[in-house]
């Protein structure tokens, strides 16, 4: 099996093999000391300012956007959110969950975000903003830098989905003043899903001291003080927190976050050159590195799915809801080279002589 989907993603061998040992106990200090590496190695991929923190939450993606609501919001905030897709639509729910007041920039999908969808809510008094930095659904990457300026003019606090952004484009948190960056296990940090991931600035962190969260179990000021020792207050999913660790270490041998963003943004470009005699459009004037959502123009882009992972054991990610037949993505996150892309291209000029696209 060929797996080009966004997540779950390929695991390198060393990442795999963990999968096959025992889980061992945790409360020791060989854990607690693998934990802390981890702490360190994400805030330093991240470029997460002085005094920053970072939690691994035991749940997917979607856990850690939950937590960054619950402890980050209150009722009287005033959030704006970005809705170009099913990610976006996330946040909004999550927002309505919590009885957040919000304003919502909603985008047409795979719509690129430009100052003038901002200018409207200038001085609108929103002391928080929400974004995914790649809408991973339409696979549209937005332009943090002005999303970045939007919040130092307005004062607003700045929280990053960046789940499938991290590691696969560079991301600065100092540089965007972000308060919280979100990512998750089983994108491009390329292991089985089950846990997320919440690099928390200093303003995060008051911010969570401050908060009363009707909840325990997504209560970080909990997760914030046994993480100090390298714990966390319940059983996390143990061997994935293993795997993370050989994967950070993986990176930084081979030189860090900048480099696995080259790596990733190498294989995108390299698989996008090749499209030239297919019949398939962008989705997107604004792909993000890990993603390249296309549009075919000959065929339903569910059959083409169907067909490559029936036919040729070649997975890509399918859509769904309006854009089932009309949008398929095909991923440059997780262990994957460019031989690996040649077969999916041999793949496709196969569909196209039997006449399938
Ligand atoms: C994958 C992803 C998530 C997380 O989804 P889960 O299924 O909860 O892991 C959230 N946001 C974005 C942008 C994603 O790509």
């Amino acid at each position: 099996m060929l797996n080009f989907t966004v997540g779950p993603v390929q695991s390198s061998e060393c990442v795999r093999a963990i999968g096959a040992e025992n889980v061992p106990y945790f409360r020791t200090p060989e854990f607690s000391n693998l934990m802390l590496e981890n702490e360190r190695m994400i805030l330093d991929f991240a470029n997460a300012p002085e005094g920053s923190r970072a939690i691994f939450l035991t749940g997917s993606g979607t856990a850690a956007m939950e937590a960054a609501v619950m402890n980050a919001l209150t009722r009287a905030d005033k959030a704006l959110v970005v809705n170009g897709g099913s990610f976006g639509t996330r946040f909004v729910q999550l927002l309505q969950r919590h009885d957040i007041p919000y304003d919502e920039i909603k985008l047409e999908r795979g719509q690129p975000l430009r100052e003038e969808d901002l200018a409207r809510y200038e001085g609108g008094d929103y002391t928080t903003f929400l974004i995914n930095a790649c809408e991973t659904s339409t696979g549209v990457k937005y332009d943090m830098d002005i999303v970045a300026q939007f919040c130092k003019r307005n004062n607003a606090f700045l929280i990053v989905d960046a789940i499938s952004y991290f590691l696969a484009e560079e991301f600065d948190m100092t540089e965007l003043d972000a308060g919280i960056m979100i990512t998750g296990s089983q994108k491009a940090l390329a292991c089985p899903p089950g846990i997320s991931i919440l690099a928390l600035a200093p303003s995060a962190l008051e911010k969570i001291a401050s908060t009363s969260v009707k909840c325990m179990y997504f209560d970080l000021k909990d997760a914030l003080k046994n993480g100090e020792r390298g714990q966390t207050p319940f059983t996390p999913a143990v061997a994935t927190l293993i795997q993370i660790h050989e994967r950070l270490k993986e990176i930084e041998a081979l030189g860090g976050a900048q480099e696995e963003s080259r790596r990733i943004g190498a294989l995108a470009r390299y698989f996008r050159n090749a499209l030239v005699d297919l019949p398939f459009e962008l989705a997107t004037a604004s792909p993000c590195a890990s993603v390249t959502s296309l549009h075919p123009t000959t065929a339903s882009a569910y059959d083409i799915f169907t067909t490559l992972k029936d036919e040729y054991e070649i997975w890509v990610c399918p859509n769904g809801g309006e854009l089932r037949d009309l949008v398929f993505r095909v991923g440059h996150i997780g262990a994957l080279t460019t031989d690996d892309y040649d077969v999916l291209l041999d793949a496709f000029r196969d569909m196209q002589r039997r006449a399938l696209i």
